[in-house]
């Protein structure tokens, strides 16, 4: 037998290509917008008709090409953007791989028009399953105007398999989407069946997400940017509370390049840990700028995926980096508590306030690089310094007629001491209301705190630090007590006992289920009984929320839960102090460890609103 192995001819071979780089409409406008922004255009418009299946043109005015290369564009490897192996590793185009026009052109009827600049006539190629059909001179503007019509006719099997066109146009519409996201200064338009769907004009970051994603968006989004050696993220998060329950809105660039990563996913929504709840999914809008030296794009043929040299690097510095633009614009309108509402706010004229304002904001910058909770405990007092002390001339005036309204209150005598420590000034009287909530006056309108929640979020994270190292202090008792539980609640407690003694119960087993209370938490509330808080332990952990021994979380939880204050219980006005100043020297103030809000904020220019009509 003679030798089988022959080279396959280039159309089936760019057919093949094709079926790793065109799967649908959508990946021909992804790799046309691309090529359109590799040629440096600022003006792309995108033309469809019937999901993409009949019509698929792409208009730029970018740098067009000359008649040899218009020729070669088609080839399978013809590229003009990299040349050696090396240029791999520096790639700050969007394609490289010079196989996306020799595949499209191999399963559809491709039309290129094309003029270079300096060039006075353009060039024509009609292209059909890999072959030439015609080539000529033709009149047309500087850059290049490419047609794909009836993708997959000549392969029918394909054809078959697209799906209805508005499915298909979804899936160009996403394409499109992440395009315009990333490049808000190019000016992009997109008609379908001769409607426009979008018309983008150059913008900001800012404008541009909104102008694509909608309206709404506005109001949701956080702004994200951090420097760190070589790497620099920004963009936008969504706010927690605007976070939904379907997937979406989530879209992560490299260099400008939208990617899928499970990985860096993750690390986003880390950050957003405790915020919103596992149903949730929040909005973002990110991009890297690396280095692309330390990534490889070329992993995946959609370019899709890419790695990272140092992907825990990256991971770590994605979620700090969230996480602080989280911290930074969700709480600290919230933090930025008023010194004395009635008389200090009056006292400024707008243009010193907001001065003020900026002061706290960037000395916040200084402060809290990465929100542990000692430096959420220093940017609160940095807020709570006196605005009195920084403008003692402050001329009196009632710039925010409003203020004394809503803060309801008549304000403190002039150094007034109504905080529980170490003789630092307290910023405003809170109220209690219903005995379960606190409303205490902040700069820009007032908070409401759920009593219970924010207490079972103290506790938690009190008593997590002691599980994890600083244990409780013990006050002995005097007549030490029995318990005695039958032999399952004794085997729950018996794997728990050295947990629950750094928490600050001294129990021992005195054999046959029974125990021994020697000592209990020093810092017991009054009236707190430490049997019965175990006893509610044990009934909870039957119930619902099971304890096992080395899940600390499930324990500190539990036990935050039955020591928090109960709704209806009154509190002293040092007390709700306390546990503001507390709650907010929490790592994550917002939300109890179950999931409810300690607190929500109303602002001003709600109020306002809310009274117009
Ligand atoms: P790649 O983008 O990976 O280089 P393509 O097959 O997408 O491969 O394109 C091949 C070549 O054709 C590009 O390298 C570029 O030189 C040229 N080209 C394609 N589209 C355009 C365009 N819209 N304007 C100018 N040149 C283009
Ligand atoms: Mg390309």
């Amino acid at each position: 037998m003679g030798d089988i192995i022959k080279l396959l001819p280039d159309a089936i071979a760019n057919q093949i290509a094709a079926g790793e780089v065109i799967q649908r409409p959508a990946s021909v406008v992804k790799e046309l917008l691309e090529n359109a922004l590799d040629a440096g255009s600022t003006r792309i418009q995108l033309i469809l008709k019937d999901g993409g299946k009949q019509l698929i043109q792409v208009v730029d005015d970018g740098c067009g090409m000359s008649v040899t290369d218009a020729r070669m564009s088609f080839e399978r490897h013809a590229t003009s953007k990299i040349r050696s192996a090396d240029d791999l590793f520096h790639i700050r185009t969007m394609g490289f791989r010079g196989e996306a026009l020799a595949s499209i052109a191999s399963v559809a009827q491709v039309e290129l028009r094309t003029r270079r600049q300096e060039d006075t006539l353009g060039t024509r190629i009609l292209i059909e399953g890999t072959t030439i059909k015609a080539q000529e001179d033709c009149a047309t503007t500087p850059g290049t105007n490419l047609s794909v019509r009836n993708l997959f006719y000549n392969v029918p099997a394909r054809r078959k398999f697209l799906k209805s066109d508005s499915v298909e146009m979804r899936h160009i519409l996403e394409e499109f989407q992440r395009t315009a996201i990333a490049h808000p200064d190019i000016h992009f338009a997109l008609h379908h069946n001769d409607q426009e769907v979008y018309h983008l004009p150059p913008a900001n970051q800012r404008q541009r997400v909104v102008a694509v994603l909608g309206p709404n968006s506005n109001k949701k989004m956080i702004p994200v940017e951090e420097d760190a050696d070589r790497l620099f993220i920004s963009g936008f998060v969504g706010r927690p509370e605007a976070a939904k329950k379907s997937r979406g809105e989530q879209y992560l660039y490299v260099n400008r390049r939208f990617i899928r990563s499970g990985y860096l996913h993750h690390a986003i929504l880390s950050a957003f840990e405790e915020l919103i709840g596992d149903d949730q999914h929040p909005l973002y809008v990110l991009f890297l700028d690396i280095d692309p030296e330390r990534i490889d794009v070329n992993v995946h043929p959609t370019k899709h995926e890419i790695k990272f040299e140092d992907e825990r690097l990256i991971y770590h510095f994605v979620k700090v980096s969230v996480r602080h633009a989280l911290g930074q614009y969700h709480i600290v309108p919230t933090l930025d508590f008023e010194p004395d509402h009635s008389v200090a706010s009056s006292k400024f004229a707008p243009g010193t306030t907001s001065g003020m304002r900026e002061k706290s904001i960037s000395n916040i910058n200084q402060t809290q690089r990465s929100a542990t909770s000692k430096d959420w405990q220093e940017l609160f007092t940095v807020l709570q310094q006196p605005l009195e002390a920084e403008n003692p001339n402050a001329s009196l005036g009632l710039d925010d007629p409003l203020a004394p309204a809503v803060t309801l209150k008549s304000g403190p005598a002039e150094g007034e001491q109504l905080s529980t420590h170490s003789g630092e000034r307290t910023p405003t009287k809170p109220y209690q209301i219903h005995q379960s909530y606190i409303l205490t006056p902040i700069k820009s309108g007032f908070i409401l705190i759920d009593q219970k929640s924010a207490h079972e979020r103290i506790l938690y994270e009190q008593y997590l630090e002691q599980l994890q190292g600083q244990p409780a202090r013990i006050q002995k008792e005097l007549f030490p007590r029995t318990i005695e539980l039958n032999p399952v609640d004794g085997q729950v407690i018996r794997s728990l006992l050295a947990d629950l003694l750094q928490l600050g119960f001294d129990l021992q087993e005195f054999g046959q289920n029974t125990f021994i209370l020697h000592g209990v938490p020093a810092n017991l509330l009054p009236g707190q009984d430490a049997l019965t808080l175990i006893q509610r332990l044990l009934e909870q952990h039957k119930q619902d929320h099971p304890l096992k021994a080395g899940n600390q979380e499930a324990l500190a939880k539990s036990l935050a839960r039955q020591a928090a204050y109960r709704r209806g219980t009154p509190l002293e006005e040092a007390v709700m102090q306390n546990l503001i100043d507390r709650l907010f020297a929490c790592s994550m103030p917002y939300k109890s460890p179950g999931g409810r809000h300690c607190f929500i904020t109303y602002e001003l220019d709600e109020l306002a609103k809310r009274f117009q009509s």
